[in-house]
């Protein structure tokens, strides 16, 4: 077997388990990051539909274009069943999944096309229909050692790139040449671009947490959040460093380190044992004790891995108890309209012992020119 397989493998029993316990007849997974974890293979979405069907106990099937069939060459612990342009996809998954019309519950992909499911509705007309997340949500918060490794050195990576990007020339330049210098560097390490590449927010920009980069050259006096990331085999890096172009005012220096502290709290909340809920609170009262809760307008953080946001959230009212091997962002900000922004994130991972951080890159205002 190859690792890929090993991995599939030592997944697809688990998530048998998890289905048969769910009363789940039958999973259907749509290209995805779901489909990459269980499959090895992220799939193509398109018109041409690819669905992988996993009945607990049974050798699970792949239905792809015949087009793309190639990519799983080899492969002998999935079934692969292919179908050329002219052929129906649905006529193929009715003649193998026959066995399994009736009253069966079957769990599809979150990220499943509406195409896809109103046309596996129609193929199974009095099945009902759940959303896979919850199920899979189990398997995929838990990271393997291997994940971990992944995800660590993924952000080893980012911050080495942040390194690199504030000795860089900032004023004069635009937000939008400063996120393809970013991406330069992280290409650099060996990261493959997050389909959000990095966002560069300068000035009264930055206000807005996912803003849109642009054309706003950035100037002397700006604050400037780089939010940033990559990929390395599949997993995800994630990180957010606030810099100053210039000699930064008293009152920009006093909320900068306000929302450190807040990330820090939020980090040392992040104990096995512990709430998600409560970690966003740890962060969120430093906030607002210093009379910027107002301005912090967002969760704290979000559960990171084959995709950027995933469970767990760090979100007030969440109840889920964080254990060990879970790995998330803790990410708070302030946000001050018209004015600045200013974001903190780094990627941590709870372990037995305790919370660690993936990304390394000084917490310490850097002044860049
Ligand atoms: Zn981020
Ligand atoms: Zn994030
Ligand atoms: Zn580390």
């Amino acid at each position: 077997m190859t690792n890929t397989e090993s991995a599939t493998a030592i997944r697809l029993s688990r998530v048998s388990a998890v289905l048969l316990e769910a009363d789940v007849g039958l999973l259907l997974v749509t290209p995805s990051a779901d489909l990459l974890y269980l499959a090895g293979y992220g799939g193509h979405a398109s018109e041409r539909p690819t669905v992988f069907a996993v009945v607990p106990g049974q050798m699970p099937v792949m239905v792809l274009p015949k087009l793309e069939a190639p990519r799983l060459e080899g492969r002998d612990d999935i079934e692969i069943r292919s179908y050329g342009d002219g052929d129906d996809p649905h006529d193929l998954m009715r003649s193998f999944l026959g066995d399994h019309f009736g009253a069966l519950t079957i769990a599809v992909s979150d990220q499943a096309w509406a195409s896809v499911l109103l046309n596996l509705q129609t193929l199974f007309p009095t099945a009902s229909f759940v959303p896979a997340s919850p199920l899979l949500r189990q398997l995929r918060m838990l990271k393997s050692p291997e994940e971990l490794n992944l995800l660590h050195e993924a952000g080893r990576r980012a911050d080495r790139a942040f390194e690199g990007v504030v000795g860089l020339r900032f004023a004069g330049r635009t937000e939008h040449q400063m996120s393809d210098a970013l991406d330069r560097l992280l290409r650099d390490q060996g990261l493959i671009r997050a389909d959000w590449g990095p966002i560069v927010a300068s000035g009264p920009n930055a206000a807005s947490p996912h803003h849109m980069t642009g054309n706003r050259e950035i100037r002397e006096g700006d604050a400037v959040v780089l939010d940033f990331g990559g990929v390395l085999e599949g997993y995800q890096a994630d990180i957010t460093r606030t810099v100053h172009v210039g000699s930064p005012a008293t009152d920009f220096v006093a909320v900068y380190e306000l929302v450190v502290r807040a990330q820090q709290a939020g980090f040392e909340a992040s104990a096995p044992g512990q709430t998600a809920g409560s970690v966003d609170r740890a962060a969120r009262i430093v906030i607002q004790r210093a009379g910027f809760g107002e301005n912090f307008i967002h969760r704290t953080g979000h559960g990171l891995g084959l995709d950027t946001h995933e469970e767990p959230y760090l979100v007030e009212g969440n109840e889920l108890r964080l254990s060990a091997s879970m790995t998330f962002s803790v990410e708070p900000g302030v946000y001050i309209p018209d004015r600045f922004g200013i974001r903190v994130e780094d990627t941590v991972a709870v372990y037995e012992d305790g919370p660690q951080r993936f990304n390394h890159a000084t917490r310490e205002l850097q002044i860049v020119h």
